[in-house]
């Protein structure tokens, strides 16, 4: 099964992804500067499509290299929406547009990005921030997802949307910003060093075992 996801699902995925230009923007926040180079750049490549799914994405050209020079002319950061990197942090409107934030979750989201967003690992791995119990930025179905409370942040793991849903496991709890951030961390060099090519973390964890896993991240943390 390995050669098979090696030779010939990894490569594919990996060429699937580079077909669409994701720009990244830093907790989802733009500025109307950074609107209007995709105004400028959709209108100059007019077979280019826009698409928000949470995400924006700016797909549509079937030609690679016209591809390329669309992706050079937009003149802003972009990732990979798919295959094998750590995606940009989801960070809820909590402390930027929204008031009912318990801690600083906008700012812990925007380090957690700058550290760990297009970090390559051994499949997709998303890392959510939310403001409050109320969600927002659904880190109950993400790999890695932080909830603020009035005692600090809850820390889950191995959550998933898509085809295979999966609930998040809390972790830990009352943990304050570099406690979150060094449990993060040693999760992400977990995931590194034991994960299998394209096995979420979730999998992962069921494949070692919840306790297993606690013991190694948690226990040192
Ligand atoms: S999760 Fe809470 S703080 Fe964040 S946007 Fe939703 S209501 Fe606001």
């Amino acid at each position: 099964m390995n050669i098979i996801v090696e030779t010939f699902i990894k490569p594919n995925i990996e060429s699937e992804s580079k077909k669409f230009i994701a720009p990244h923007f830093p907790g989802g926040v733009l500025t109307s500067a950074d609107l209007r180079k995709i105004a400028d750049v959709c209108e100059k490549f007019p077979e280019n499509k826009l698409k928000i799914n949470g995400d924006l994405t700016i797909g549509g050209i079937t030609n690679p290299k016209r591809n390329d020079e669309c992706r050079q002319s937009l003149g802003l950061p972009t990732y990979s929406v798919a295959g094998f990197s750590i995606r940009p942090v989801k960070v809820c409107a909590g402390g930027y547009m929204c008031d009912n934030n318990l801690q600083d979750s906008f700012s812990l989201g925007l380090k957690l990005d700058k550290m760990f967003s297009g970090k390559p690992v051994p499949f997709k791995l998303i890392i959510s921030v939310s403001g409050c119990p109320r969600g927002c930025s659904e880190p109950l179905v993400k790999d890695i997802g932080i909830i603020s409370a009035r005692n600090g942040y809850s820390v889950h793991v191995g959550g998933a949307a898509g085809g295979k849903p999966r609930i998040a496991q809390k972790i830990a709890e009352k943990l304050n910003e570099e406690q979150v951030m060094a449990l993060v961390e040693k999760i992400v060099t977990f995931y590194e060093l034991r994960g299998k090519t394209m096995e979420r973390l979730g999998v992962l964890i069921d494949r070692v075992g919840m306790e297993n896993f606690k013991a190694t991240i948690v226990s040192g943390s």
